[in-house]
């Protein structure tokens, strides 16, 4: 079956997959969807017999039904190579709560290697096919991870520019040395004084902006997009909860048929909603747990129906989810709405332009499989010196409010459904409060830059290349700039050649 994608915002054009890829967003301002839903073609137990890799293909074919045999596979080899540190990619580590499923054995330590390492080659495979001979320039907004693996991934890939603007004042200092060091003479880094929201927001204007289309086309430059809107990370993202399912059963702690929880710590709805999808697939699914921090957008939404985004802004451990426009919400909002393009225009506009919104009754009934809760710092440390004391095993901010609400969702409910946590980050990416969290005197430790030294002592587990290789990395980019549309295009103007409005 042919899987077509179409906007969340207006019915009419069907694109093949490869086209959404490169387009990354819809020109109504919607954000690409699948027509219809793929469902799993091979009875689960198959899929337990499967390795990362092939698992990656039979998720992916179903999803990007434009690309052959020959293409996936190529892509699935030139990303999930010896850039992970670990040979089956994705690790787990079992304590009394619940399954770890670490995703950040990739380059630059973070989940979003999942999807960043094989997207560059989603991207030139889907220009090569559509007969693309622009340059492509992938424009990202990031709160911390996704600029760097992305720039990570793009780096020197002939015929794509990358840009990342990021929130000079909301990344940890590892984020940030990460982003400042990249090397690859197409990037550009730009260190916004902003936060991700104002960055994501002014991306997608200069994205959708008329001239800018025209001056870009002219000088031969087409824009795509490394944010979760596009749906060639979307669709990589669902492999691992395939996987972590097969894992599960091959172990004896499900059995094939019986449900999983996942718990997902979550920004920007990209990770959690490439769960929702492996449900809707038709993985045994039981409660996907929706774990924010204190900027707890989502959390109200779920326990309320109204999502409202005029509050304070608030800068946490866990910067990487310091968001309050989760863009992904709209594809979820679009499919509990029965695929209904009307309703979903309806909130969004509300959203752009009263800053909040209500769902339908009959909607929000549609959110079942969705629990939520929210994680505050001191809950955050707290969790991360728990999880230590009790199984020895050191987490990262983020994943820590992953365990801290699902610990608090078992409490409340009693659900004793067999969970995996998504553990999105080393906590080498976080030292500061890993280490305050345990208890050590960061300050100090880092003033001899002993930090990763100490968090290998007490983890046990050794620091990875892409801390070490950081120590000698000289800094490429220090361009700043507001966070706001006009500045911001003159940066990517001045990247391109472009003339000056
Ligand atoms: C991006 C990120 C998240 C949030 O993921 P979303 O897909 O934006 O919801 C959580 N943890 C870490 C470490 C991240 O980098």
């Amino acid at each position: 079956m042919d899987v077509l994608y179409k906007s969340t915002r207006s019915d009419g054009e069907l694109i093949p997959a490869s086209m959404a890829v490169l387009r990354g967003m819809s020109q109504d301002g919607g954000l690409y969807v699948p027509a219809q839903i793929p469902q799993f073609d091979l009875p689960l137990e198959e899929l337990c017999g499967y390795d990362y890799r092939e698992i990656a293909y039979r998720v992916l074919r179903l999803f990007l039904t434009d690309y052959t045999e020959e293409e996936l596979r190529s892509c699935i080899a030139k990303a999930y190579d010896s850039k992970f540190d670990t040979g089956e990619l994705v690790s787990f580590r079992r304590t009394e709560q619940a399954e770890f499923m670490e995703l950040f054995h990739g380059p630059t330590i973070a989940f979003k290697d999942m999807a960043l390492t094989i997207l560059p080659h989603l991207l030139t495979t889907a220009a090569r096919k559509n007969g693309e001979d622009r340059e492509i320039v992938i424009l990202t907004a990031t709160s911390g991870d996704t600029g760097k693996a992305a720039m990570a991934g793009f780096a020197d890939v002939p015929g794509t520019r990358i840009m990342v603007f990021y929130p000079k004042n909301g990344v940890s200092p590892l984020q940030e040395k990460q982003m400042v060091t990249q090397k690859g003479e197409n990037t550009r880094v730009i260190g916004i004084y902003g936060n991700f929201d104002d960055a994501q927001t002014a991306v997608k204007q200069i994205f959708l902006d008329k001239q800018m289309q025209e001056d870009m086309a002219a000088q031969g430059f087409r824009f795509s997009s490394a944010n979760s809107i596009n749906i060639g990370r979307l669709a990589p993202q669902i492999v691992y909860y395939v996987y972590a399912y097969t894992r599960m059963v091959n172990r004896g702690e499900i059995r094939c048929g019986e449900p999983l929880n996942f718990a997902v710590p979550t920004g920007n709805f990209g990770n959690i909603l490439a769960a929702y999808y492996a449900c809707r697939m038709g993985l045994p699914v039981g409660k996907l747990i929706c774990a924010s921090n204190s900027n707890r957008v989502l959390y109200d939404f779920f326990s309320t129906g109204c999502y409202d985004r005029m509050r304070p802004f608030i800068l946490t451990t866990s910067p990487s989810m310091d968001i309050l426009v989760s863009s992904n919400l709209e594809r979820l909002l679009y499919h509990v709405a029965g695929d209904d393009t009307e309703e979903t225009s309806r909130m969004m506009n509300a959203l752009q332009e009263e800053g909040h919104y209500n769902v339908r009754e009959d909607v929000y009934n549609n959110l079942e499989i969705f629990a939520a809760g929210y994680a505050t710092d001191e809950e955050t440390a707290a969790e991360i010196a728990r999880v230590y004391r009790e199984s020895g095993y050191v987490i990262d901010p983020h994943t820590a409010v992953g365990a801290c609400v699902h610990r608090k969702y078992v409490e409340q409910y009693g659900d004793r459904t067999k969970t995996v946590i998504a553990s999105t980050a080393s906590p080498y990416k976080f030292e500061t409060a890993v280490l305050q969290a345990l208890g050590e005197d960061a300050a100090a430790l880092q003033a001899e830059d002993r930090g990763p030294e100490r968090i290998s002592e007490i983890s046990g587990v050794q620091i990875p290349r892409a801390v070490l290789d950081l120590r000698s990395a000289p800094v490429r980019h220090r361009i700043t700039c507001d966070g706001t549309k006009p500045c911001m295009e003159a940066e990517v103007r001045r990247f391109l050649g472009l003339a000056q409005r």
